[in-house]
């Protein structure tokens, strides 16, 4: 099992020395905004973990809650703006999903890239797409990140693999392609169009599933991942996740249970990708600070 916890807590150690020397050598302390802008009810937990999170490694972190319906777009992008200018704040995290408050485009093109700790501006995918980054040192996409990190730190064979994501998002299968490939794999990025999904993942060497379209709440549309679909010895990474309204249950894309005997390796449904996405948030954090002390 590649659970995430031995990693975190390392990645967690170096931020919170990073924190300790920023504020000793530059007298930087570290912050990180976080901006709630969907009303979707799980985004606010995951803006409080954030600040839990920061408050355990020494970064200062403040939730700007801009989801009420009294925000109007413009306000959103006026408030983007003034962290932008407030050399107090290092990194923004706008928390997704916007549940169309504001354009995503808009927004994006607004955040300074240097403040941009979930690495999603056009400039940072451009550096990605560029190859013009490190996995360690550069502004990327937390979950992508994540997800390459934990495959090196258990020595998943990528180089030279077939790689299926199941997603084709911007914030996590297309960056995820990206890393991958540079890291020789070849990867192909899979999703509702794509003919033979099946037959594709029965001869994938690692398998990234990332649609969240629970079975349960998605029917017919909806994917989860079975032993059946697989072959012996591969890897499943599992990230794809949605809170059922109904029933407030969490419906996961990977179906642990009967893939554990299966795959050579397979990170858990909770303690997993989820962890390694929070620990990359707070190493992206500290990666911005930087930046500042250089400019
Ligand atoms: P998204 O924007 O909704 O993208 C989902 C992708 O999955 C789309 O490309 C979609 O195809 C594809 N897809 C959906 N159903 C499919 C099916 N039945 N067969 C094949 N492809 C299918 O979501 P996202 O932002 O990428 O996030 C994906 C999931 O990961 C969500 O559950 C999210 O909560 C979870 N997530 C977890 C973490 C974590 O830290 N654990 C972090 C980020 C995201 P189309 O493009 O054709 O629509």
């Amino acid at each position: 099992m590649m659970t995430a916890a031995p990693l975190a807590a390392k990645i967690k150690q170096s931020v919170s020395e990073d924190v300790a020397q920023l504020k000793r050598d530059s007298g930087i302390s570290p912050k990180l905004v976080a901006f709630l802008i969907g009303t979707d009810p799980v985004s606010r937990t995951y803006v409080d973990l954030k600040k839990t999170d920061c408050a355990e490694v020494g970064i200062l972190s403040e939730v700007r809650d801009v989801s009420s319906s009294t925000y109007s777009s413009a306000d959103v992008i006026a408030a983007i703006k003034d962290v932008n200018g407030d050399s107090g704040v290092h990194a923004v995290i706008p928390q997704m999903p916007f549940n169309g408050k504001v354009s995503e485009e808009e927004l994006f093109s607004t955040l300074s890239p240097d403040k941009d700790a979930d690495g999603l501006t056009p400039f940072r995918l451009g550096k990605l797409v560029r190859s013009e980054y490190s996995l360690e040192n550069s502004l990327l996409p937390c979950t992508p990140k994540g997800i390459a990190l934990l495959c090196k730190y258990y020595n998943v064979p990528i180089e030279g693999s077939d790689v299926v994501i199941v997603g084709r998002s911007t914030l996590v299968g297309e960056p995820l392609r990206k890393l991958l490939q540079d890291m020789n794999a070849t990867v192909t990025c899979c999703h509702t169009r794509t003919n033979n999904l099946s037959e594709r993942l029965k001869t994938a060497d690692v398998i990234v599933a990332a649609s969240g379209r629970p079975p349960e709440m998605f029917g017919e549309s909806g994917f989860r991942l079975k032993s059946s679909m697989v072959k012996e010895g591969c890897a499943v990474i599992s990230v794809g996740v949605r809170r059922d309204p109904s029933s407030g249950k969490m419906l996961f894309d990977v179906e642990i249970s009967s893939l554990k005997g299966k795959c050579a390796y397979l990170t858990p449904n909770t303690g997993g990708v989820g962890v390694m996405t929070r620990a990359c948030l707070l190493q992206n954090t500290v990666i911005a600070a930087k930046f500042s002390r250089n400019s």
